[in-house]
């Protein structure tokens, strides 16, 4: 039997939106299991904390049997060999996601030949859509429900009324 093709779906879900959401379940329809893989590091400074985001995610994603959740630490292509992934989903929205998308898919290709970077394309209604985004309007109390899952926009709304 041919061996099951794992991947991971890296980035920062700050916090995990409909876009991700919808890269998440066409993933979990081509390979056998997805591992979404939240980064710990980052120069940004996250709104969400690592136990906020896992929460958020795992509320998104329980509805797809082969999608688990886990964080990491460190360079992303020795946590894609331990896990024995042979695929490293991105998602692309716009060409402006394109440059930097491929470069750093061309050096993860470089550092470990044996896995491939697949770009997965969205819903269009989900194109403009990003994190920051959604953190900007529902800054300024806009109605984020149609880009957000329910918990995310109750979450947003408790860390913008604390301040
Ligand atoms: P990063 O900080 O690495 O960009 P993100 O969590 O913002 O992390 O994004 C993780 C991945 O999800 C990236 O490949 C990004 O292009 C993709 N992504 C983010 N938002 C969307 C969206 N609305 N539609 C499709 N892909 C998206």
């Amino acid at each position: 039997m041919k061996n099951k093709i794992i991947s991971i779906y890296p980035g920062t879900f700050d916090p995990i939106t409909m876009g991700h959401i919808d890269i998440i379940e066409r993933a979990s329809n081509i390979f056998d299991h997805v591992i979404v893989t939240i980064a710990i590091n980052q120069s940004k400074t996250p709104l969400f904390s690592m136990e906020e985001r896992i929460k958020m995610i795992h509320d998104a994603v329980d509805i797809f049997p082969n999608v688990t959740v886990e964080e990491f630490d460190g360079l992303l292509i020795n946590f894609a060999i331990k896990k024995k992934a042979k695929v490293i989903i991105r998602g692309l929205r716009a060409i402006s996601d394109f440059e930097y998308e491929f470069q750093m898919a061309l050096m993860n290709k470089k550092l470990c030949s044996d896995i491939s970077t697949v770009f997965l394309m969205p819903n269009e209604k989900y194109t403009y859509l990003n994190s920051t985004i959604v953190k900007d309007v529902a800054k300024f109390n806009g109605n984020v429900d149609n880009f957000v899952t329910k918990l995310v926009a109750d979450e947003l709304t408790k860390k913008f009324t604390k301040k």
